[in-house]
């Protein structure tokens, strides 16, 4: 099948009489005038632009519902792949299934502290040598990222402040992205505070999740390095809305705070061009899966984050940081053809991805 639209976003190349993209066995074959010339049935999609589907750099499968359930939502949502960071040590680690989107990248139960600040996403680990067994256990286990707890949870008490500041050592976070790093996999550190972001950039993590909190010389050396920052802004707010009624003004207040504070944060780390990555952890407090993703989008929007970087940070960039950018997160001769058609162009209106006029999977 060849479509016809109006423009691509997520193409290298853009332009009217290039918007038409082959389709052969599930995949992209071809793009523009060699899509044309290729004589196969034509789907015109007249006025439309297509784009890839959007992808989810971290989420909870298990948390907020089952596993399918969470993974049926996410499909439904339009999610052409989820990374999944971290979850109890007594359950099994969530995968792909065949020929069903999303993908899953997952990390299975993260690496964390045994002592205090320890996080119920990660097993309890002690030493250098713990932290190395587990990353290789990981590995052959199919983990497709490494999950480090390096600090704590936000101080809901306390606004600019994280409870159990730094809970593993610069050893251990050192030795575990080593073996990951030796496997060929990325690790993810949920990071926040200066000093633990400092010791966990120092380690050569690849990923900062969350990262609340930082000051502008830690987003600098983030940008410098490249590594991806994830700064799940849609949990704070979630928290802070409280759907549940769980806290008190006065907490709620401080959630606004600091999820005022992070804001602020993303559209500097734009600035300073750190490469933001688009991650929802869908499944905490009020977050539902699928959706998730799309209010991380907005709440990115509403600090003044510029609309293709938002597009980017869920599209190509996304892809890159999960290990697909051979398939995913682009308009590319190989690509998956997990593409939707929009009324706009989505690097103008990113949120036009959560509303496809047409969806071709
Ligand atoms: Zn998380």
């Amino acid at each position: 099948m060849c479509l016809l639209a109006q423009g691509l976003a997520g193409a290298d190349r853009q332009g009217r009489d290039e918007a038409a993209v082959l389709i052969q066995g599930g995949r992209v074959t071809a793009l523009g005038s060699e899509a044309l010339a290729a004589g196969a049935p034509r789907r015109e999609l007249p006025g439309l632009w297509l784009a890839p589907a959007p992808l989810d750099a971290h989420v909870h499968l298990h948390l907020g519902g089952t596993v399918a359930d969470n993974l049926e939502a996410s499909r439904k949502a339009g999610l052409a792949a989820v990374r999944d960071l971290g979850h109890d040590p007594k359950l099994d680690m969530p995968g792909s299934k065949a020929g069903q989107t999303p993908l899953v990248v997952a990390s299975g139960p993260g690496l964390g502290a045994a002592g205090e600040g320890s996080s119920w996403l990660a097993e309890k680990l002690s030493g250098p040598r713990d932290f190395a067994d587990a990353a290789i256990q990981r590995v052959s286990a199919g983990a497709k990222v490494i999950k480090l707890f390096a600090s704590g949870l936000l101080d809901f008490e306390r606004p600019g402040q994280v409870q159990h500041p730094m809970v593993i050592s610069q050893d251990e976070m050192r030795t575990a992205v080593k073996k990951a790093h030796d496997a060929g996999l990325l690790v993810a550190a949920h990071a926040s505070g200066q000093a633990t972001v400092q010791a966990a950039l120092a380690c050569g993590v690849d990923c900062i999740e969350h990262g609340f909190f930082l000051d502008r010389d830690l987003l600098e050396a983030m940008a410098k390095l490249g590594v991806y920052w994830s700064p799940t802004l849609a949990p704070v707010l979630s928290h802070a809305r409280d759907p549940e009624g769980r806290y008190d003004d006065a907490t709620r207040q401080r959630l606004r705070e600091i999820a005022r504070q992070q804001a602020a944060q993303i559209k500097r780390g734009e600035e300073l061009g750190v490469k933001l990555l688009l991650g929802s952890d869908a499944g905490a407090y009020g977050l539902d899966h699928g959706s998730a993703a799309f209010e991380e989008m907005a709440a990115w929007l509403d600090a003044g984050v510029a609309p293709g970087t938002v597009f980017q940070a869920a599209t190509s960039r996304a892809a890159r940081a999960l290990g697909l950018a051979q398939e995913l997160g682009g308009i590319f001769s190989g690509a998956r053809a997990w593409l939707l058609a929009t009324a706009g162009d989505p690097r103008q209106n990113p949120m036009l991805l959560q509303k496809p006029v047409w969806r071709g999977f």
